[in-house]
């Protein structure tokens, strides 16, 4: 008996290894087994079991199976999609949706309470400690925790052993499981009532449920139009058959409130799923869903591999976020298309939301590749926003104040809006104090040593920080680098400057701060929604980590400080990302009774992103993209691959990507390669970046079947070269061209 095994290493190949008898009985696809491996011991998984060897060369054993870990049919035919598809090797993909730390066993936390025995008053002269903590013990009403007893006697177990083997206490061991409720805002119960519009949707909802296909259907449904309510519904139906959900978040700050409102409806079935778990939180999670405890699974990315069991629907909330795409390791891939084909290969139906679809979901529904199903009303009868542009050009000439932060508009507003008892949130997409440190005589910015890009200063940690790769300098230099000037400017402006100039300017108003430097923990996370939510914060400031999802009932006024951020950047992609981050973020206003307003400020008021973006007009704004990505032949018209490369030295990288570009065989009609090129950021953590693109047309290539074949056909040359310290990584439909 033979097993083909896949490593979690970089290379694509399979190997091949023979079955002990012993363990010929247990061997099966999706087993982890340990084998030897160049002299070392690996774990890998079996796709394959065979009668013949395939192999020409010497076989050996497999030593082990590793654990009782396997994977359903149907999860591992979707990891093998996810390698040939993403063109990255099976042992990764493996491990990247099985970590080792998953499956590890979980061991629970222990408490251990102990409890009065006896009723008689026995006295322990030689042992005072013992009586000490005995007379403790004696006055509680309930049993208490072991460690209560620290401040009374120093060693409390061994006294409790003490006391116990004089049979006087109870001792009782107690498993903790861990606490979701510190991750989620408490369970918020409504009563709902379906408006037609919404029922309308439930129904084609229901209806595909039923009808075991795969069907995928785009929502597109007007913020604070109750999309959330009509994921609770469908979920609600699926459980009623006995069937699971996978309810998948694009940021972890909107688990709180989401898992809090699911569980108001689901209680313990629901289970939450992100990166701010820790590990034995993450692997309990992991083996309840496994178990089948946990019926709804409300997760970031990856929670799209969980290993749920009779999985009825997945629902994708703002599919068009770019947080779904994995782009820094492999697999690159997307978790909103991964989710399509799990859904496909389960045959039920997926629903992908939003207010502001992704060009390409918004173009299959144009072309009647996904049913289209829409909410056009706020429920409730909450109004859209009224929304104000200040033009920061000019708004600098009629206050005289040059270098405004907050214009009068806005700062009138808050006031307004403070007076009144209602609620701010305001965006500025950029962390730190300030993005860019500047010698106000020669203009020489302070830089990352290992990236080509500008440090950040910040007010708490070290002042200089890369946001690339964490490189950091511990003072800021008191002279310029280059002419020695003492004249240092600290230019832009991120969240931190603005918490100082809203703290100046409304002393008594309070505010919380959610950025990446205040989100390490998901605990904090989860604070800071609740204290806003439950309206002991006034003002809620943020990047574009609040712009999108937050439901809070009192919030008036959106303030949108620089609507320009990464308006410019040379992507195609940027325009609809700041489109969507613009009406998003607008959506987050006046979402019950009271009317909401939003103030945008820009210096490109008539830029037709800002423009379209502020009159919340989706139709008219991609339309115009759609006719922009046509003539330039980008997707959803194209079929992107980027080849990145990566070295320290540039000659040679220019070598290898010249020698790649050689080796790529004839493109067939209708395939550009594009390139190679410096990449935008064109050094990185002391590596130089450049690119090769290649771009698919799909009047060519409907399926995108044609690039991925030639790739995969391409692939085998550079196996064979050497390419030393270059790293070559494959990003399939990339998100970003930068
Ligand atoms: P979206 O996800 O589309 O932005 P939500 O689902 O958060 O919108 O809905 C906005 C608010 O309206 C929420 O507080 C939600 O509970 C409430 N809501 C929506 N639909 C209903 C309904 N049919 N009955 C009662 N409340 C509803
Ligand atoms: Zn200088
Ligand atoms: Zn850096």
């Amino acid at each position: 008996m033979y097993v083909e095994i896949a490593f979690p290493i970089s290379s694509y190949k399979i190997f091949t290894y023979k079955v002990p008898l012993k363990l010929r009985d247990q061997i099966r696809v999706g087993l982890r087994v340990k084998a030897p491996f160049n002299n070392r011991k690996l774990t890998g998984i079996v796709v394959e079991v065979s009668n013949s060897n395939k192999y020409k060369g010497k076989t050996y054993f497999i030593d082990d199976i590793d654990d009782d870990i396997r994977l359903d049919k149907n999860l591992f035919l979707l990891l093998k999609w996810v390698s040939k598809y993403y063109i990255s090797p099976l042992g990764k993909v493996l491990q990247v949706a099985l970590p080792k730390t998953l499956t590890s066993n979980y061991k629970p936390k222990k408490i251990i309470e102990i409890s009065y025995r006896k009723n008689e008053n026995k006295i322990l002269k030689n042992s005072p400690a013992q009586q000490k903590a005995l007379n403790f013990i004696r006055e509680q009403k309930t049993p208490v925790l072991i460690n209560a007893l620290k401040g009374i006697i120093s060693n409390p177990p061994s006294v409790c052993k003490a006391l116990l083997k004089k049979d006087l206490i109870y001792w009782n061991e107690k498993i903790v499981e861990p606490n979701i409720d510190a991750y989620t805002v408490p369970p918020i119960k409504k009563d709902i009532n379906f408006t037609k519009e919404q029922k309308i949707v439930l129904k084609d909802l229901k209806s595909a449920a039923a009808s075991n296909k795969f069907t995928p259907f785009l929502l597109h449904g007007v913020t604070s139009s109750g999309k959330t309510e009509i994921y609770i519904d469908i979920v609600r139906d699926n459980l009623k058959k006995g069937k699971s959900a996978v309810i998948l978040l694009p940021e972890i700050v909107l688990t709180p409130q989401i898992a809090g409102r699911f569980r108001a409806e689901f209680g313990d079935t629901v289970g939450i799923w992100h990166s701010k778990l820790n590990n034995s939180m993450r692997s309990w999670t992991w083996n309840k869903i496994r178990s089948g405890d946990y019926k709804i699974v409300i997760g970031a990315r990856s929670a799209i591999f969980a290993p749920i069991k009779d999985l009825g629907v997945i629902i994708i909330d703002e599919e068009q976020e770019n947080s779904y795409k994995q782009d820094s390791s492999t697999p690159r891939y997307h978790a909103r298309d991964v989710a399509l084909m799990r859904a496909k290969i389960n045959k039920i139906p997926i629903l992908l939301s939003s207010a502001t679809p992704s060009i390409e979901s918004y173009f299959n529904q144009v072309r009647l590749k996904y049913s289209y199903l829409q909410l056009k009303n706020r429920f409730g009868g909450a109004k859209y926003p009224k929304v104000k542009i200040v033009d920061m050009g000019t708004e600098k000439d009629e206050t005289g104040r040059p270098g405004q932060i907050l214009s009068g508009l806005l700062l009138n507003k808050m006031e307004e809006t403070l007076n009144k008892k209602e609620q701010i949130i305001l965006m500025q997409n950029r962390r730190g104090f300030s993005p860019i440190v500047s010698c106000g005589d020669c203009g020489q910015l302070e830089m990352c040593i290992r990236c080509n890009v500008p440090l950040a200063y910040h007010r708490k940690g070290p002042p200089l920080k890369c946001h690339f790769c964490g490189f950091y300098l511990d003072i800021v230099s008191p002279n310029c680098r280059g002419c020695k000037s003492s004249n240092i400017l600290m230019l832009g402006t991120g969240t931190q400057k603005i918490e100082d100039i809203v703290n100046n300017t409304f002393p008594n108003a309070s505010l919380v701060r959610i950025d990446m430097d205040t989100s390490r923990s998901a605990i904090n996370l989860k604070n800071s929604i609740s204290s806003f939510a439950s309206g002991q914060i006034d003002i809620l400031l943020g990047t574009q980590m609040i712009a999108k999802g937050l439901d809070f009932e009192n919030a008036t006024l959106v303030g949108i400080i620089n609507a320009d951020t990464g308006l410019f950047l040379p992507d195609f992609r940027s325009g609809e990302r700041l489109f969507q981050l613009i009406y998003q973020t607008a959506g987050r206003s006046g979402r019950r009774k009271k009317p909401g307003e939003v103030i945008i400020q820009t210096y490109n008021p008539d830029n037709s992103v800002i423009k379209y973006a502020s009159s919340l007009d989706v139709e008219s704004y991609y339309k115009i993209i759609l006719d922009e990505r046509k003539s330039l032949n980008y997707p959803p018209y194209s079929w992107l691959a980027k080849l990145e490369f990566s070295a320290k030295d540039k000659k040679r990288l220019n070598k290898i990507t010249d020698k790649v570009y050689d080796y790529l065989k004839t493109p067939y009609k209708g395939l550009e390669i594009l390139g190679p090129v410096d990449c935008y950021y064109e050094r990185l953590r002391n590596k130089f970046r450049m690119q090769i693109v290649l771009k698919s047309h799909k009047t060519v290539d409907p399926n995108g079947d044609k690039l991925n074949k030639y790739l995969n056909d391409n692939l085998s040359n550079w196996n064979s070269m050497n390419l030393s310290d270059t790293k070559i990584s494959i990003d399939i439909n990339p998100t970003s061209l930068l």
